[in-house]
């Protein structure tokens, strides 16, 4: 039989076991029944035995083979988790004790958290206090995981380590602060943005990670389906006009737009963007960032930005009536104007703009366009396996069920993180205006504007995801959650 489905919760027979028994027996053990071990093993190593008795006094052993790949992957696993452990635990005794010259080991416990963030692609790493334990979670792929969790005492160390980093006021522990501060990992330069919040138990502290040379996003990798990336190139090839993508916070919008721009400054175009915060650097972009705190905001930097010549101007965010207007007089007088807004789908961003007190018209004349979406999390290649969705679930696609559809979803791997996930793509809807739309936003009629979309094919971000659906990139349970239908 050969073990190649062994996961590392699995070995957890014996946790006191140090890691380097597993990696110089070329063995692990998998299963304990009473005195009978099962050793699951590669047969690289004769004397396997010799390394284990010493572990489990008295008891058989039975060997399994498993696949020297899977092997070295659960090894490679556990000695993270080791090193980890390792650094927790001195990192607590140094805590503990009164000794006032401190050695690294808590810089380094930080260093080595952040790392593996950034190797899981985490965006944010939460540090969060309970009464007796604290906690290390990780968003990936927009949901929380615990990482870690460990005493308090080194919590507060962490804690403190961390605000010293970030320019904050260590000593002050009853109020809200922020901060930020970079790191490098692997020739990449990380900007890390810290809050903390005091709680009843001490204080929370969130680090969100922004990697400011990121520059693997393009318009094409981000999964837009042809409709959506076909749509979105046809508006950006308009030499004036606005264009918005839209969706809830977390939809990846502004990923969208830097996606966008990429593709826009490689023709000689003068860029300027106005964002809150800059997430990205870009090349051959002018990039300003909104200070609220000097009375610097979106408007204030838009008002001065139109006497710089820009050909290409992108807002990070159109919230309030001010800086829509000046983004439709930009767009107005040939520019073509790029931003996000705050809404559902493409249509809710017509009526958030008339609810923000633009008048329709005004609206109607310069708007090339509005895109709506959201992230949706994709099987993981890896544990993948045929499944039926819910039967409630699968009334709400019963018209679009034939006999060949299939489903799949992934069990959870080690390369997954148990997840059975790997990665985002996004899904989503798009309309171009037209002369008929344009007189249909004037109208202002919710139902004549579906009515004429339907006519025009118009593909919604449920349908759209549907498709992946069926394609077996994502659940059908996945989808009914991100589009909440
Ligand atoms: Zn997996």
């Amino acid at each position: 039989m050969i073990q190649n489905e062994i996961e590392v919760s699995s070995v957890l027979v014996s946790p006191s076991i140090p890691v380097k028994v597993f990696s110089k027996s070329r063995a692990v053990p998998i299963k304990r029944e009473n005195n009978k071990i099962t050793l699951a093993t590669t047969y690289e190593n004769s004397n396997i035995y010799v390394y284990f008795r010493e572990y489990f006094p008295g008891c058989e052993f039975e060997l399994v083979k498993i696949l020297p790949d899977k092997l070295d992957e659960i090894i490679k696993y556990l000695f993270l988790e080791e090193e980890l452990k390792e650094l927790i635990s001195k990192v607590k005794i140094e805590s503990e004790s009164y000794k006032t010259e401190k050695s690294n080991f808590v810089l380094k416990l930080l260093e080595l958290i952040l790392k593996r963030a950034v190797e899981k692609k985490a965006s944010d790493i939460h540090f969060e206090a309970f009464e007796t334990k604290a906690k290390i979670k990780f968003r990936l792929l927009g949901s929380l995981y615990e990482f870690v969790s460990f005493d308090m005492s080194v919590f507060e160390s962490l804690v403190s380590r961390i605000k010293l980093s970030a320019s904050m006021n260590v000593s002050e522990k009853r109020r809200p602060q922020d901060g930020s501060f970079s790191i490098k990992i692997e020739k990449r330069e990380y900007d890390l943005r810290v809050s903390s919040l005091p709680t009843i138990w001490g204080e929370s502290v969130v680090i969100r990670i922004l990697n400011k040379t990121d520059v693997s996003t393009k318009l094409s990798k981000i999964g837009f389906s042809k409709e959506l990336l076909y749509g979105v190139k046809k508006i950006l090839n308009k030499s004036y006009g606005l264009f918005l993508s839209s969706g809830p916070t977390g939809s990846g919008k502004s990923t969208t737009l830097y996606a966008c721009l990429k593709e826009l400054c490689q023709i000689e175009n003068k860029i300027i963007t106005v964002e809150d915060p800059v997430e990205y650097k870009l090349e051959n972009v002018q990039q300003v960032q909104v200070n609220e705190k000097i009375g610097l905001g979106f408007a204030d930097i838009l008002k001065n930005i139109l006497r710089q010549d820009p050909d290409i101007i992108m807002i990070g965010e159109i919230r309030d009536l001010k800086t829509l207007q000046i983004a439709l007089k930009a767009a107005f007088s040939g520019h073509l104007v790029l931003s996000t807004i705050h809404a559902n789908d493409a249509l809710g961003a017509i009526d958030r703009m008339v609810n923000l007190g633009i008048e329709p018209f005004m609206l109607s004349a310069v708007l090339a366009g509005v895109q709506s979406q959201r992230l949706i999390r994709i099987n993981c290649p890896f544990c993948k396996e045929r499944y039926l969705p819910k039967e409630n679930y699968l009334e709400l696609i019963s018209d679009k069920i034939t006999s060949d559809t299939r489903f799949y979803k992934s069990r959870g791997c080690i390369k997954c993180d148990m997840s059975g996930f790997y990665k985002r793509e996004v899904i989503g809807e798009i309309f171009l205006n037209d002369e008929n739309m344009e007189k249909l936003i004037i109208k202002g009629n919710r139902a004549d504007i579906k009515t004429y979309l339907k006519k025009i094919n118009f593909k919604s971000i449920f349908e759209d995801g549907l498709v992946k659906v069926f394609e077996g990139k994502t659940t059908l349970e996945e989808l009914i959650k991100v589009v909440n239908i």
